[in-house]
């Protein structure tokens, strides 16, 4: 299917104009670069012709090195070389004080958190950016001239601090981001299944430590990412395990120095890999020879693939899906390459796996496709591929209410505006309070932050127009602006929340949604009747505070009685009661509304005549 224009009307490029523009994968391990060059998505190679760039950095005194040079630091200093900074990205202090086997100094820096080494204290986002640069580098040398911008890859289960943090690091190394792209979508794209058909895909990702899993539709030119799922502490080093916990029982080998046990590491992780095309593999083992057959390794492989395809039917069971309503099934990752993994996820999903483009190389082609794309050349596909909104963004309104400016699962970018008033006569600022999510009452819901507007001109209740506008650009990031429209008051914030959401709260915050549904829905119409109560009586004690001179004795008495009885009942939980009370009250002060409207007639009338009006 064709999908639709990337170029804006007038900013086509011209023919043979060829605007350079890169894909990196940002991996927790390992981070690749590559770019359209003639037609083809081709990974770009550093000096030493090696296309795998470890996400290592070393901070040493004054310098820093980042990728294979850093790697020797890991085990040399430790404390100042970060191996997985992705792990840490748009964390705070309190979200990593758990991980385990943490041999960094980390430090507590306000809602964020810093990395206490020798090259000083630096961020994730310092850190990540400097891998960046290094790729940035790299591009240019190799495509030998300046970038026109990239696209940077992220998981999908990424959420709004994350996707900043790696926006900031690109923005930091000098990149100009393009679009943040979900893994998966990349994976999807370098397949080309955006020139396909619609349907459901399911993306399979199993690296060196971890396992993800995302089902992903694609309608009407647009990739929605439905569940996401998988297991952060399941990838190849497991299997290679597997091997080492053979090699050492096999033969009857006790305790291993360090030393030791790492070059058996590394040898079980190459038998691993040998295996993948040979019917067995040995090495030496302090000394001894091993050998291990591909059906005795995949027989103890099978365990931890089976775990892999039972979190693959959750998230399946997740969007709602039945596993013959998946199409294709992608294959994402360097442990993809066991033959047993394809041929039981193959077994799975029922039809074969897609697997020829490298599992390694396969996200970093799909940015590339993705940036070529987006920085105005033409391809063949010309693609937009726009993602949803996880959860509903909205605002604060009187009663604890949360009114919801944009809804989940809209289409981004977006732009939505709605107008609120005063509630009070003379109010002059108004407090703006972003909430995340799908409740309807503001305790329920995730604070995204909160401004003032002041200078709003004193008005009678009701009759301010304040405009809010909620953007959300490509990369699912928000700006809000408040604006009062009768005079030049406005204030506008980004958010970036310090505090981003895991997968799992995400998860949770949408099955209350449903699971609260109901009870939601009275405790917002209980609110709302006490809210109109109050606005209300405000409105009755502000007329009689000026009109009550207007009024005969026994009318005061009854608009007086009718107050007095929604006073009392308007904290009550009897939402039909606030309501009819409120009824009670405008019909026993009806006559005093026309009564107050004919004096301020008599009153602006007052030394004119009727012709001048
Ligand atoms: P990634 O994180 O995607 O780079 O994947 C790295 C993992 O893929 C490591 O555990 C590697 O041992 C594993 N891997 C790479 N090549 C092969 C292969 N031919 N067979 C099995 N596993 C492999």
């Amino acid at each position: 299917m064709a999908l639709l224009q990337i170029s804006e009307p007038g900013q086509a490029t011209a023919p043979h104009q060829h605007k350079l523009a890169i894909g990196i994968d940002l991996g927790t391990t390992n981070s690749l670069v590559a770019a359209v060059k003639s037609g083809q998505a081709t990974l770009l190679l550093d000096e030493n012709n090696q296309a795998i760039l470890p996400s290592v950095v070393h901070c040493g005194a004054g310098k820093i090195t980042v990728g294979t040079e850093a790697c020797p630091y890991a085990k040399t200093d430790p404390s100042n070389t970060i191996i997985s900074v992705k792990r840490f990205m748009g964390l705070g202090f309190a979200d990593v004080k758990n991980f385990k086997n943490c041999p960094y100094n980390l430090l507590e820096n306000g809602n964020n958190l810093l990395f206490s080494t020798k090259m000083g204290e630096l961020s994730a986002v310092e850190i990540s950016s400097a891998i960046l640069h290094k790729l940035k580098i790299r591009a240019e040398k190799s495509l030998g001239d300046e970038l026109a911008g990239s696209v940077i890859t992220v998981p999908a289960y990424f959420n709004d601090a994350q996707r900043q943090a790696t926006k900031d690091a690109a923005k930091l190394a000098g990149l100009k981001v393009l679009r943040l792209l979900n893994e998966p979508t990349a994976a999807a794209v370098a397949y080309g299944l955006e020139s396909g058909e619609e349907g459901v895909h399911a993306i399979y990702d199993l690296g060196g430590g971890t396992f993800d899993i995302s089902i992903l539709s694609f309608q009407k030119g647009v990739f929605k990412v439905l569940a996401t799922g998988g297991d952060s502490t399941l990838g190849g080093d497991d299997f290679d395990q597997l091997i080492i916990d053979d090699c050492l029982a096999t033969l009857g080998l006790g305790e291993l120095t360090a030393a030791q046990m790492q070059k058996i590491k590394r040898l079980a992780r190459s038998a691993k890999e040998t295996l993948s095309s040979k019917d067995y593999a040995e090495f030496n083992c302090v000394k001894a020879p091993y050998r291990i057959s591909k059906t005795k390794f995949e027989g103890l492989a099978g365990g931890l693939i089976k775990r892999t395809l039972r979190l693959s039917k959750r998230a399946i069971s997740d969007a709602q899906l039945e596993i013959g309503e998946i199409k294709e099934v992608i294959m994402v990752g360097g442990s993809t390459r066991m033959p047993l993994v394809r041929t039981l996820v193959g077994e799975l999903f029922s039809k074969p796996v897609l697997c020829s483009i490298n599992p390694d190389e396969v996200v970093a082609k799909g940015a590339a496709i993705q940036a070529h794309a987006l920085a105005g050349n033409k391809t063949q596909n010309q693609i937009l591929l726009l993602d949803v909104l996880p959860l509903s963004l909205g605002l604060e309104t009187m009663g604890g209410l949360v009114e919801k400016i944009i809804h989940r699962n809209a289409t981004i970018p977006i732009t939505r505006a709605q107008e609120f008033t005063t509630f009070k006569d003379g109010q002059t600022a108004m407090s703006i309070h972003i909430l995340q999510g799908e409740r309807e009452l503001v305790t329920d819901c995730r604070s995204l932050g909160k401004f003032e507007l002041r200078g709003i001109p004193p008005m009678v209740a009701g009759n301010a127009r304040i405009l809010v506008e909620f953007q959300v650009d490509a990369d699912g990031l928000l700006s809000v602006t408040a604006a009062e429209k009768t005079s030049a008051s406005k204030v506008d914030i980004s958010i970036k929340p310090s505090y981003g959401l895991s997968d799992l709260q995400m998860e949770k915050m949408l099955k209350d949604s449903v699971l609260f549904a109901k009870s939601d829905i009275q405790t917002r119409q209980l609110n709302e009747a006490q809210v109109e109560a109050q606005r209300t009586l405000e409105a009755i004690d502000s007329a009689l505070e000026t009109d009550k001179k207007l009024l005969e004795k026994s009318m005061l008495k009854e608009i007086i009685s009718a107050r007095d009885k929604l006073e009392n009942l308007s904290k009550s939980d009897d939402k039909n009661a606030i309501k009819s009370a409120i009824k009670d009250l405008e019909k026993s002060s009806e006559e005093f509304v026309e009564m107050r409207m004919n004096s301020s007639i008599l009153q602006a009338m007052q030394g004119h005549n009727v012709d001048e009006f």
